[in-house]
């Protein structure tokens, strides 16, 4: 196993898989676009994984940008899958392909399926995310649980203003299903960097408008309660009001082949054009180098990235 300088071990990859999206999420997408040729190719992209694995690194989340707007992505899958020590492959998704691509995914190997929607109202997802409607994500949620994914894991970001009045209604689908609906603090960076400061919801105010919640173990980053009897959990995920860096093990890839070792840090690793021993000595350095944790609350995010360029 690999650990940083401070004895973190890090054996989770994100890794952003492209920055296109069929989403313009107010929040999320940026203006720019990676160059076509700058994208990742999909043997870079295996190449990468294989020596991430190397590395130590025992889980992959497949992230974007939106990963299945990738052409490749079930061949991509296929090829991590195959690698021997990786013990897990995820995929986080706005569940907008899935109805055709939920059982094809379940085939080659993906395990675990997280998917994104902030509001259960259409007009809402319409204004949210600029493209998407509702219905859709809706019917890749069912073919997800169609397709055998279970736990499913639903990311709520909250919008102060926009959603909150929704923190109910997602906390009583957990009383139908039995999925983890997570609360997302929204971290300002990039088209949201400079939103006023009531947008931004403390995590907290899920269980102040819930008392009847009732704590569970955490799992991961996110700290977990259910509703008594409920088969479905709720998750508090707060890189703002609790930072979980201490504990981070994650490493972040971008869809033009920069490593990050931490989200908010402006520090990246170019990755384009390495192979073998050299790539897997490139990563092991970063590593070493990976900052104590961000300050995203007194300087803000440091990266001069928007979040479907590294993948959230
Ligand atoms: N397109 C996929 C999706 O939406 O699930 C994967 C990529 S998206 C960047 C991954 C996650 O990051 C989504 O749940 C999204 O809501 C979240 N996200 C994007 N910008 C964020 C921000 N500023 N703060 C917190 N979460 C954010
Ligand atoms: Fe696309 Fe996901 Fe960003 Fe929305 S949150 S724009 S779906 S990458």
């Amino acid at each position: 196993m690999i650990t940083d300088s401070l004895g973190r071990k890090a054996d989770y990859l994100r890794l952003s898989v492209t920055d296109r999206c069929n989403c313009r999420c107010l929040y999320c997408m940026g203006p720019e676009e990676v160059p076509d040729g700058e994208l990742l190719s999909l043997e870079q992209l295996l190449e990468i994984g294989r020596a991430a694995v190397a590395c130590g690194v025992r889980k992959i989340r497949l992230t974007g940008g939106e990963p299945l707007t990738r052409p490749d992505i079930l061949e991509l899958c296929r090829g991590l899958n195959a690698l021997p020590e990786l013990k897990e492959l995820c995929l986080t998704t706005n569940a907008l392909l899935l109805p055709a691509l939920a059982a094809p995914l379940r085939e080659v190997g993906v395990q675990r399926l997280n998917l994104s929607l902030d509001t259960l109202r259409p007009e809402r997802y319409a204004a949210i995310t600029r493209l998407g409607r509702l219905e859709d994500a809706l019917a890749g949620i069912r073919a997800a649980e169609e397709a055998g994914f279970s736990p499913l894991k639903l990311n709520v970001v909250l919008l102060g203003g926009f959603n909150t009045d929704e923190i109910p209604d997602f906390v009583a689908l957990t009383r139908e299903h039995p999925w983890e609906v997570r609360f997302i603090e929204l971290m300002p960076m990039g088209p949201c960097a400079h939103w006023k400061k009531s947008c931004f919801v403390p995590g907290q105010t899920v269980l102040d408008l819930i008392p009847e919640l009732e704590p569970v173990e955490s799992a991961g980053v996110a700290r977990r309660w259910r509703l008594p009897g409920a088969p479905g959990t709720v998750g508090l995920i707060s890189p703002l009001s609790h930072a979980f860096c201490e504990t981070c093990n994650r490493l972040r890839i971008t869809a033009d082949g920069r490593l990050k070792t931490c989200l908010h840090s402006r520090e990246e690793t170019d990755l384009r054009g390495l192979r073998g021993a050299a790539l897997e000595e490139t990563i092991r350095r970063a590593l070493a180098a990976k900052p104590a944790g961000h300050r995203l609350t007194e300087t803000g995010s440091q990266t001069a990235r928007t979040m479907n360029r590294i993948g959230g």
